[in-house]
This record gives structure tokens, C-alpha cells and sequence, in this order.
């Protein structure tokens, strides 16, 4: 009996470890130009309007950068700007004070602590105001190149748990399943195709199941075919 119900769970982890690299082919196929839709010139660039992406469309993120990055076009010019001049700029990403109050902060550090350059690492990315693991991971990941964990924003939660990846409801849980079941060199593609995925296809209302190249693999609740 033990050697029956062990060999079924095998099968069964086959089963799942197909369906997703499955799901990873459906993605390459449909988003294979997929990439960090914030516009960027340097790492310090990403960073700042990651954190201006928080709650808000990166659309209007690309919007405001322009005018940030020309008035202040580097941390160190930024760490001195005056906290009232930066909200006006930014003042329609929403929730302006506070981002306000991070991107400068994280001027500050990166100017003060790492020599005016965007340090490279996890821990060291985590001791900038406003950056926590969804931030660094994009930084790392689209600007340095390192794979360091996956991104977990809100098109990455709905659809890694729709898709059945994930039954976790935390990003830092749902990052924890997501890295465990994906190869490590697809960590950094996934969360673009899955971001893209999310905007033309599986969006939070109504997911469009009859255009998605991955209904087949889905199971899906809220499906709509
Ligand atoms: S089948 Fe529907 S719910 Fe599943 S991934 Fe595709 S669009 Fe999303």
C-alpha cells in the first residue's frame, strides 16, 4: 500500500512538473518580447520608478519620470531636492507624499551609504526607503541581470494562483512557491510575461479564457469558458 501511494505521488509530481514547464513555454510563446514596461536609463532610474509604481499604472509612472528625472537626474541630486517640489512632480502617481518621502530617502541612502550607486544585493537593495523584495527583485532582476527571487505584484498573485502555482496568499509566501517550482533562469521572464499576461489577458474581472493560450492548463475558478 506504502509503495503505491508513493509511487502515485511521484506520478503525480511529473504530472505537475509538466504542466509546468507547460505553462512556461505557453508564455514564451505568447510574450516573448515581454519586458519591464517602466522606461529606465540606469539602475537608479528603476528603482525610482518602481517605487512609483506602487498602486499606480506603470502608464502614468511613465508619464511623471520624464520631468522627475530632468529636474533631479541623479540620487545624489534628488537626496537634496526639497520634499515639496518632488510631490508636486509625482503627485499624480497617488499616495505622492509618502513616495515622495521614499524616493528621496532612498536617494539619501544610496548617495550617503553606497557612494551614489545602486548596490547590487538583496539585503543591501531592502535598507532603501520604500524598496522591499518586489522592488529589489525588479532591480536585480531587469537592471543587474541576477535572478535573486521572482516579483510578485498583483497580475503575479491573481494569476500564479489561478494557474494553480501557489495556493499562498502573501507575495512573500507566493514567491517562496513560485521559486521552488521554476527553473531559476526563468525566474526574472516569468513575472514580465506573467505582468503582460495579466494586462491583455487574464485581468482581474472577467478573464478573457477563450484568447488565453494556457486554458488548457488552467483550472481556474473564476474561468470564463
Ligand atoms: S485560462 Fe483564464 S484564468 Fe486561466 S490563465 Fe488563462 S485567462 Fe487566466
Amino acid at each position: 500500500m506504502a509503495k503505491a501511494a508513493a509511487k502515485t505521488k511521484k506520478s503525480g509530481a511529473a504530472t505537475e512538473a509538466a504542466r509546468v514547464r507547460a505553462i512556461l513555454r505557453g508564455l514564451a510563446k505568447m510574450y516573448p518580447d515581454a519586458e519591464c514596461a517602466l522606461a529606465h536609463k540606469s539602475a537608479w532610474e528603476l528603482v525610482t520608478a518602481t517605487i512609483l509604481s506602487a498602486q499606480c499604472t506603470d502608464v502614468r509612472v511613465n508619464m511623471v519620470t520624464p520631468e522627475l528625472f530632468r529636474m533631479w537626474p541623479t540620487a545624489e541630486a534628488l537626496a537634496g531636492a526639497p520634499l515639496a517640489a518632488v510631490e508636486q512632480v509625482i503627485r499624480s502617481t497617488g499616495f505622492y507624499r509618502n513616495k515622495a518621502k521614499s524616493i528621496v530617502g532612498a536617494a539619501r541612502v544610496v548617495t550617503e551609504k553606497f557612494g551614489g550607486v545602486v548596490p547590487q544585493t538583496m539585503a543591501e537593495l531592502l535598507e532603501l526607503p520604500g524598496v522591499a523584495r518586489k522592488t529589489a527583485n525588479v532591480v536585480l532582476g531587469t537592471w543587474f541581470k541576477k535572478s535573486e527571487g521572482v516579483v510578485v505584484d498583483t497580475h503575479v498573485k491573481r494569476i500564479a494562483r489561478r494557474l494553480g502555482l501557489t495556493k499562498a496568499v502573501s507575495p512573500v509566501m507566493i514567491e517562496r512557491d513560485l521559486v521552488k517550482l521554476l527553473p531559476r533562469e526563468r525566474w526574472t521572464a516569468f513575472s514580465h510575461e506573467i505582468i503582460h499576461h495579466g494586462r491583455k489577458c487574464c485581468v482581474a474581472r472577467k478573464p478573457r479564457c477563450a484568447e488565453c493560450g494556457l486554458e488548457k492548463l488552467c483550472s481556474a475558478k473564476d474561468k470564463t469558458c
